[in-house]
């Protein structure tokens, strides 16, 4: 499993950190071998290089430098990365990112264009809390699961008509605190503002993402997740869900 992180030192706020070591863990735990990269400013994007792409989530003036790189150096390796079907999983910061634009008061950022989204930073209060929302994930027998984190953001997101919620939220303000939607998903591209970290609190989607940008038909191997599922129970119980 070979994962390449974006902007590791610039979009890393609210331990998403966390994310990327539990994806090596739950590898390394079942015999899966892996490796972790990171692709900078400035830095042309391999789409071959890596099985899941991650950008976490950022300030607005870390965002500044990421998006102009984005649009400008990477964006086309991240489309063609998308198109082959890697994974990508996007958080808060980074979720805006993948959209067209982030309007922050009179400078609109550009993004990687790769979904049907646009930001706006409103004068209204940013939106902070425990969140959870109900989560059907592309090609998951299971029916629909719960996703539970924290979101802490400024900017409100609007999906384009075509685009798919990640989910609906059950508690919290989610993509802009009015449309009941939370997040992105489209095909193995999945935006979101849950921070928390996420991973480890929702692990069966880390499962997921592994699944997907390894292109495994069968389950993963069950792991002992005694402690990850105690920690979700907790993170749902914050939300009060
Ligand atoms: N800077 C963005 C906002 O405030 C994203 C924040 C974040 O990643 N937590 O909307």
């Amino acid at each position: 499993m070979r994962v390449c992180a974006l902007y590791p030192d610039l979009m890393n706020i609210y331990a998403d950190r966390g994310n990327l070591l539990l994806l090596q863990r739950r590898c390394e735990w079942r015999g899966i071998g892996f490796s972790l990269s990171a692709s900078g400013l400035g830095e042309p994007l391999d789409p071959d290089a890596a099985d899941l792409f991650y950008i976490g989530g950022g300030q607005d003036r870390d965002q500044r430098l990421c998006a102009l790189d984005l649009a400008e150096v990477k964006r086309e390796g991240l489309h063609a990365a998308a198109q082959r079907g890697a994974a990508l999983l996007a958080v808060c910061g980074g979720y805006q990112l993948l959209g067209h634009s982030y309007e922050m008061g009179d400078e609109t950022l550009p993004g990687a264009g790769l979904v049907d989204l646009r930001t706006v930073r409103s004068d209204g209060p940013r939106l902070i809390g425990n969140v959870a929302i109900e989560v059907e994930l592309d090609g998951e027998a299971g029916g629909t699961r719960v996703l539970a984190g924290f979101e802490n953001h400024g900017g409100r997101t609007q999906l384009g008509a075509g685009e798919r919620p990640l989910g609906r939220v059950l508690r919290g303000h989610g993509n802009d605190g009015a449309s009941g939607f939370e997040g992105v998903q489209r095909g193995n591209v999945i935006g979101t503002y849950l921070h928390g970290p996420l991973l480890p609190k929702n692990v069966w989607l880390a499962d997921w993402l592994i699944a997907r940008a390894l292109g495994r038909q069968e389950p993963l191997p069950p792991l002992d997740d005694a402690l990850e599922v105690a920690a979700h129970a907790e993170a749902r119980r914050a939300a009060g869900v």
